[in-house]
């Protein structure tokens, strides 16, 4: 299975800097094509850049998502995103349940779940983050955290075409503490059996660590059994350290 290296810019940057950002991962890449072989990329921008970076990333074979999707099909819901209108602008991909928006915008299980069906409903593979807090952590209760947030998140109709599930222990994102390869380990084997248990493809969906990965770091972790690419957020933000973490895959 190809790793799947995925940038969440988060709320950063102009336009003219996402443009720059695209174009030199794009060189970089072009500069060592065989990565592809091993690596896809896909870059998730904020909402307004989408539309302006898709012929762009089409063209260099960067794949493009967002950061979010409405739960709503369409109308009076001033200022949201709708599925079918990232898909009309050229996404594939949509992360839901990060937990930023789980923590800031009180997004629940039964949120992202709905998030995820309308990404389905509209051709978009949706990227379905979990993750514990590291007070659940010290508790010891990873595991139950991760089973309840996955068994409510994510919607029957999954599988290893339409979903990507992201492991994001929430105490190493932007932090610069990552889990140990031991953690790392244990938790997404233990993602993957439920997976198998729950969804007939749950043996091929791609399982992502996402928490401060960076491109010294990413050969241990991205090696680690059921770890098929990265979530990363600020190592993504610049073009050399992004697709060295694919080199280190
Ligand atoms: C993220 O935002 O999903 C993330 C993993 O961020 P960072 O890589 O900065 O920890």
């Amino acid at each position: 299975m190809k790793k799947l290296i995925v940038g969440n810019w988060k709320m950063n940057m102009t336009m003219a800097e996402t443009k720059v950002l695209v174009s030199d991962i794009a060189q970089i890449i072009g500069e060592n094509p065989k990565i592809l072989d091993k690596s896809d990329f896909l870059v998730c921008p904020p909402f307004i850049y989408i539309q302006e970076l898709s012929e762009l990333c089409r063209a260099r074979e960067i794949l493009l998502g967002s950061q979010d999707c409405s739960i709503h099909e369409n109308g009076a819901h001033t200022g949201e995103i709708s599925a079918q209108m990232l898909r009309d602008t050229g996404c594939e991909y949509v992360i839901t349940g990060h937990s930023e928006r789980r923590q800031y915008n009180n997004e629940t299980d039964s949120l992202v779940h709905q998030k995820a069906q309308m990404a389905y409903k509209h051709d978009l593979k949706a990227i379905i983050c979990v993750g514990e807090s590291n007070k659940q952590r010290e508790e010891n209760h990873q595991k139950e955290i991760i089973k309840e947030q996955l068994l409510n998140s994510v919607p029957k109709e999954a599988n290893a075409d339409n979903t990507v599930i992201a492991y994001e222990p929430i105490w190493a994102i932007g932090t610069g503490k990552t889990a140990s390869p031991d953690d790392v380990k244990e938790m997404h084997s233990f993602i993957r059996s439920l997976l198998e248990e729950q969804y007939d493809t749950g043996k091929e969906m791609r399982i992502l660590y996402g928490g401060s990965m960076k491109a010294d770091n990413a050969k241990e972790l991205l090696s680690t059994p059921h770890v098929d690419g990265g979530l990363i957020g600020g190592a993504s933000l610049k073009a050399a350290e992004f697709v060295a973490i694919a080199q280190n895959a």
